[in-house]
């Protein structure tokens, strides 16, 4: 029988959460969901709904929840309440096996003595699939992992890289509609892992599977993912793209989480329609944006280090002079520590750009920086 297929390149789009409201999600629905270990709350009333296609990551520092809430779609942890929707199904009540999902651990676990034609062969046999069946998928499974001359390898013959495209694609080759994966990537050395990462959003891309990742690398998480659920503490606190988690972050959690930013300490003096002023702990006055902190209220100022500009500030910026205690040179940047004359410490990166002079250490210098990068949140948050 002909199957029609569609052609290998066509993305699939996200809809947004928005376009695909209440029960009629397709992708993955969490509503409600808590989980308690004895009287600790390891999560704390998490709705999550994930579009068809999309690829959401789950990202925090351990002990967020992150792997509950994972296990919690696959069946592996009872919720103690709420609901669990996978392609509008309800199946918190169902085992995992039930729910056909394709699952990648942090410590993969291929066969070791069965060859990676009878590892990706293995889930199509345990439903019973027919052998003619098998190895056409076996093919274009191995195909879709760049691993077509590597069937009859044992996984211990093939690198970390390989053995976690075998993984990727024994989860995947008896087309489950959800994809889970548990940190899938951080055995894997740095320059391997940026590859990995762009061949598993173009494989995700291309089979349009929803997929959700969890991860306590933010890099990753950003270049990966369609949207970002941040978790602390059992409760998701910010849910939103890439983008906007960089750009708006809703609170210091996350904004301090995300990108490695200069935080100064200070009071709110003042707030207006447009934003607010700031005295920072050693006496800088800054201009701000919108806060809901109260004028008189400690707040902490976050500003992303490559929002610094090193020439003169033009008349609405934010400005400090300082000089150069730090200088820390990656390749492609250049990031300082500067000391202001109010004492205060400011993180700045500098794109390594050819036939510019940079300064060094020990240079005096004024540094600026615009009020729309000055982002302001209430401390105790
Ligand atoms: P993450 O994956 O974000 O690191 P987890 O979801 O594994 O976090 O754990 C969330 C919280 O639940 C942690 O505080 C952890 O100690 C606790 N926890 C996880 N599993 C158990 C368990 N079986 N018994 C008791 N507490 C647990
Ligand atoms: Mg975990």
């Amino acid at each position: 029988m002909m199957v029609a297929q569609p052609p290998a390149d066509t993305l699939v789009q996200p809809r947004s959460a928005a376009e695909s409201p209440g029960m009629t999600n397709q992708g993955v629905r969490l509503c409600g969901i808590s989980k308690f270990y004895e009287n600790f709350p390891a999560l704390k009333n998490v709705s999550i709904d994930i579009a068809p296609g999309e690829f959401l990551t789950l990202l925090g520092p351990s002990g967020s929840g992150k792997t509950t809430t994972m296990m919690a779609i696959a069946g592996f942890t009872d919720v103690t309440s709420g609901e669990v929707y996978i392609e509008g199904r309800r199946v918190d009540m169902l085992p995992p096996h039930k729910r056909n999902i394709g699952v990648v651990f942090q410590h993969l676990a291929l066969f070791p003595h069965l060859s990676v034609e009878d590892n990706l062969a293995f889930p199509l046999r345990m439903r019973g699939v027919k052998e003619a069946a098998i190895a056409t998928k076996v093919r274009s499974a191995l195909e879709l992992v760049h691993l077509s001359a590597f069937a009859d390898r044992l996984p211990n013959q093939l690198s970390g890289g390989q053995q976690q495209r075998v993984a990727l694609a024994r989860a995947i080759i008896f087309d489950p509609p959800v994809l889970l994966l548990d940190e899938p990537l951080s055995a894997l050395d740095r320059k391997l892992r940026e590859s990995m990462q762009n061949e598993l959003k173009n494989l995700q891309r291309k089979l349009g599977v929803t997929t959700v990742m969890v991860t306590h690398d933010q890099e990753e998480a950003l270049a990966v993912s369609d949207r970002i659920a941040v978790m602390n503490n059992g409760e998701v606190v910010q849910l939103d793209t890439p983008e906007m988690l960089y750009e708006k972050p809703n609170s210091l959690f996350v904004a301090d989480f995300i990108g490695h930013s200069t935080k100064l300490e200070g009071v709110v003096t003042s707030l207006t329609q447009t934003g607010c002023r700031v005295r920072t702990k050693g006496g800088m006055e800054l201009s701000g944006q919108p806060t809901d902190a109260p004028v008189g209220s400690t707040v902490s100022v976050v500003i992303r280090p490559e929002r610094f500009a090193f020439d003169a500030a033009t008349r609405d910026d934010n400005h400090a002079f300082g000089q150069i205690v730090e200088s820390t040179y990656a390749g492609d940047a250049v990031t300082y520590s500067i000391k202001t004359e109010s004492s205060e410490t400011l993180m700045v990166k500098l794109n390594n750009l050819k036939n510019t002079r940079h300064p060094v250490m020990g240079d005096r210098t004024q540094v600026s920086w615009k009020v729309t990068d000055t982002m302001v949140f209430a401390t105790d948050r």
